[in-house]
């Protein structure tokens, strides 16, 4: 039983040094520390866990496998359990197969219960939550709305702030983004975007990809394609954010706040300043 409320710093501690061992011995990610992972990128919402249940911190459990057994690619994009939420490794920074390989697509499988339970299971709950980002203020400026849960709109605010500095040949992929929160369901799907919890953002249309786009189909996606500078991914990433242009249906436009897939080994919070 991992417990929060009494030892938490002393968990994390030994947590992040057996990360750190793990890491030594070329390990970084067993196959049972997406539990861990969890709990550390969410501090807020999840308490702790014992055995196969994960803790909310008010007292609701979830089930960390499902115990459905295998699935198919497509019955895990409808019906993820949390472990298979995590069981995909997000290859952070430039080492990433291009074109991402068959059903590669690390963050694109979800638990909707679970992120319905963290920021709201309709329209009208998530837009409480939400708060404006001054998205490049020093070129021109426009307001993005972001969840306030996890501090999204802060960490997407870090990023805005560190794009802005960028000469301008890079900025023009970020300076008319396409769109952050809406209530919606994913083309073709009954399942719903991470755009509607306030967790998304899109830059800029003209220069994106899409899976779908032209003569796409799910077993076959369209060509891969990316036009998106990694320098603006690597910011992005920084900041907790995971990008679309990394999965085999590929979305290079979408950058989506996922820190159980982007934590360091051996840090207990490496987004906050
Ligand atoms: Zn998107």
């Amino acid at each position: 039983m991992y417990s929060f409320s009494a030892s938490k710093k002393a968990f994390l501690f030994l947590f992040g040094t057996g990360l750190f061992v793990a890491l030594l011995c070329g390990n970084t990610h067993s196959a049972d520390d997406g539990i861990q992972r969890l709990l550390l990128a969410y501090p807020d919402h999840l308490c702790g866990a014992e055995g196969n249940t994960i803790l909310w911190c008010d007292g609701e459990t979830m089930p960390y496998d499902d115990g459905k057994g295998p699935k198919t690619h497509r019955q895990k994009l409808e019906d993820a359990d949390l472990q298979e939420q995590m069981e995909q490794i997000y290859p952070r920074g430039t080492d990433f197969p291009v074109p991402p390989t068959t059903d590669f697509e690390p963050g694109r499988i979800r638990n909707e219960r679970f992120f319905k339970k963290m920021y709201g299971d309709s329209a009208e709950r998530v837009r409480k939550n939400l708060a404006p980002v001054n998205w490049l203020p020093a070129s021109g400026g426009k307001r993005l709305y972001m969840t306030t849960v996890n501090r999204v709109n802060e960490h997407l605010q870090a990023v805005s702030n560190e794009l802005d500095q960028l000469p301008a040949p890079l900025k023009r992929f970020v300076d008319n983004p396409a769109g952050s929160f809406n209530w919606r369901v994913i083309a073709r799907e009954r399942r719903l975007s991470p755009h509607s919890f306030g967790i998304a953002v899109d830059i800029n249309a003209a220069s994106g990809d899409y899976w779908l786009w032209n003569s796409g189909t799910e077993r076959e996606p369209r060509t891969y394609r990316n036009r998106v500078p990694i320098e603006i991914v690597w910011i992005f990433e920084k900041h907790g954010f995971i990008w679309g242009g990394k999965w085999y249906h590929f979305d290079t436009l979408h950058f989506e706040y996922r820190p159980e897939l982007l934590l360091d080994a051996g840090k207990i919070n490496p987004f906050d300043k």
